[in-house]
């Protein structure tokens, strides 16, 4: 199982030829949570290695939408009083600060509900490198509608560092239209985007 450290945002692979390789959220392509594994989930990804291949991966759903905010895994934060445990550090104090202030670590914009939606890594579905931006699949944790969004490397790697304008692919994609990184490409090459604000009201 792969290892998350937060001061420098990086997950820890193992890599046939590296043996170990350090990748960002943004480094993920296709993410998916295995079957089975309830507790705790464990998500299956594929990643770009800086040995230039794409490998398969396994990430906790701990490690996956907590410790990118400070979280140690199994660490405690109630959302509702945004109460952290004792053994928070800094970052943990600095996510609840956050969250008191009504900002969300990820957010992204749903197209069939026209409106910006809070959302962790765990509702990602794919991730597309391009020259200046992202393109980011999401599955609504509300409506359960796949979603692509054109967004900056950070607003993916960095939680809270929301882009306050992004792009929204204008039509709604079928569940399976993005299984593979070249289906993805392939609709991000087709596709028209439309500029939202990406405002959480
Ligand atoms: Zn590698
Ligand atoms: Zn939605």
């Amino acid at each position: 199982m792969t290892m998350y450290d937060a001061l420098t945002a990086r997950y820890t692979f193992a890599c046939p030829r590296r043996e170990r390789t350090q990748v960002a959220l943004s480094s993920f392509r296709l993410l998916e949570r295995l079957p089975g594994a309830a507790h705790p989930a464990v998500y299956r990804v594929s990643f770009d290695c800086g040995c230039g291949d794409e490998h398969p991966g396994l990430v906790s759903h701990d490690d996956l939408d907590w410790a990118p905010l400070g979280a140690h895994a199994g660490a405690f934060i109630d959302l509702m009083t945004s109460r952290t445990s004792d053994a928070a550090g800094e970052l943990l104090d600095l996510t609840a600060s956050h969250l008191k202030a009504g900002e969300w670590p990820w957010t992204f914009y749903c197209y069939p509900e026209a409106r910006a939606r809070p959302v962790f890594p765990s509702s990602f579905v794919a991730v597309a490198p391009g020259e200046r931006s992202l393109g980011l699949a999401v599955r609504c944790p509300a409506c359960s509608a796949l979603s692509v969004n054109l967004v900056s490397r950070s607003h993916v790697d960095v939680p809270f560092a929301n882009d306050d304008r992004i792009g929204v692919v204008d039509h709604v994609f079928a569940d399976d239209a993005l299984r593979t990184v070249a289906a993805f490409h392939a609709e991000l090459h087709s596709a028209r985007f439309d500029e939202r604000r990406l405002h959480l009201n």
